[in-house]
């Protein structure tokens, strides 16, 4: 496997693979980084799909950030990782002018699209990936076509992006024992996420019932299968495990090693789902930053 990157953040010694797969230890009883190991940053707020439970509130028109003027992103680390996400990030123009100066800067950048925008601009991922500007794909759901599986099996570090309460069993039937990769996200209640849940809430809970239910199962089905932390909460992902298998594969809560940061509104959090009274004014370090979320996290 190829060493991406091998760097020591507070008592971690971690270790990141071209794969995406990460090795993190420590000599003492808990992780303690200094810096966040993983930023999900917010780019754009444009997004053509209007998807009814879109928790951003993305619209056709949204805003875009001021990617390439934002002092922070000269305080980025060496291999720190950042996820970006939207709206849909190839509507922004300055999108591979931004990757370029993360890549400079020996930051591991990783995206997700929606699965119709990855399909449509398949070349664009290539590139992207040949020229190491991108890592990590994640790609949202929408509908698992044999075309669709035939071609993200040809990226070896994509993740196909699923939410709990809009995941179905025909989705799990196609998608399964083929050696994929598949995230499971929490629904969020936010946004026209909010207003979709009171609409169609006993369709959201009938399916989010029956994943709870099957979710050994489907375990089983998939290459690797993960989760957010809203959905480990939602599907209480801990009962599967023994507490030392819990202890070698959860990440960490929210704000632990990782918190969110809003180029649109210029806000930083906890988590894309922090409350609007949560949300701080953004800062022009990233250290900075993730001090007052560890703050937070602490009280
Ligand atoms: S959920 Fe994603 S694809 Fe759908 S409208 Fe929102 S940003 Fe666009």
């Amino acid at each position: 496997m190829e060493l991406l990157g091998r760097y020591v953040n507070g008592n971690v010694r971690t270790m990141i693979f071209a794969d995406g797969t990460k090795v993190r230890e420590t000599d003492d009883d808990e992780f303690m980084p200094a810096y966040a190991e993983n930023i999900d940053i917010k780019i754009c707020n444009r997004c053509d799909r209007g998807c009814k439970f879109c928790h951003e509130g993305s619209t056709p028109d949204g805003k875009l950030g001021d990617i390439l003027n934002e002092n922070f992103v000269d305080t980025l680390h060496p291999y720190q990782e950042v996820a970006l996400g939207g709206g849909n990030v190839l509507e922004h123009p300055d999108l591979i002018s931004f990757l370029q100066k993360l890549k400079e800067r020996k930051v591991i950048a990783n995206i997700t699209l929606n699965q119709v925008h990855f399909e449509k601009n398949i070349e664009v991922v290539e590139n992207s990936i040949n020229e190491k500007l991108i890592y990590g794909l994640g790609v949202s759901l929408v509908n698992p076509t044999s075309e669709f599986i035939e071609k993200i099996s040809k990226f070896p570090n994509a993740v196909i992006h699923v939410i709990n309460g809009i995941l179905k069993p025909s989705d799990v039937e196609l998608l399964g024992n083929k050696g994929l990769k598949m995230l499971i996200l929490g629904y969020k209640n936010l946004r026209r996420g909010s207003e979709w849940l009171a609409e169609d809430h006993e369709n959201i809970v009938v399916k989010q019932m029956w994943l709870k239910e099957n979710l050994a199962d489907i375990v089983n089905k998939f290459k690797v299968l993960s989760f957010d932390n809203l959905a480990i909460e939602q599907l209480d992902v801990q009962r599967l495990f023994t507490k030392e298998k819990w202890d070698e594969f959860y990440a960490g809560d929210d704000g632990k090693n990782t918190y969110y940061i809003d180029m649109v509104e210029r806000k930083f959090a906890r988590s894309s789902t922090a409350p609007f009274n949560k949300r701080y004014d953004l800062m022009d370090s990233v250290d900075e930053m993730f001090t007052v979320i560890r703050k937070e996290t602490k009280k």
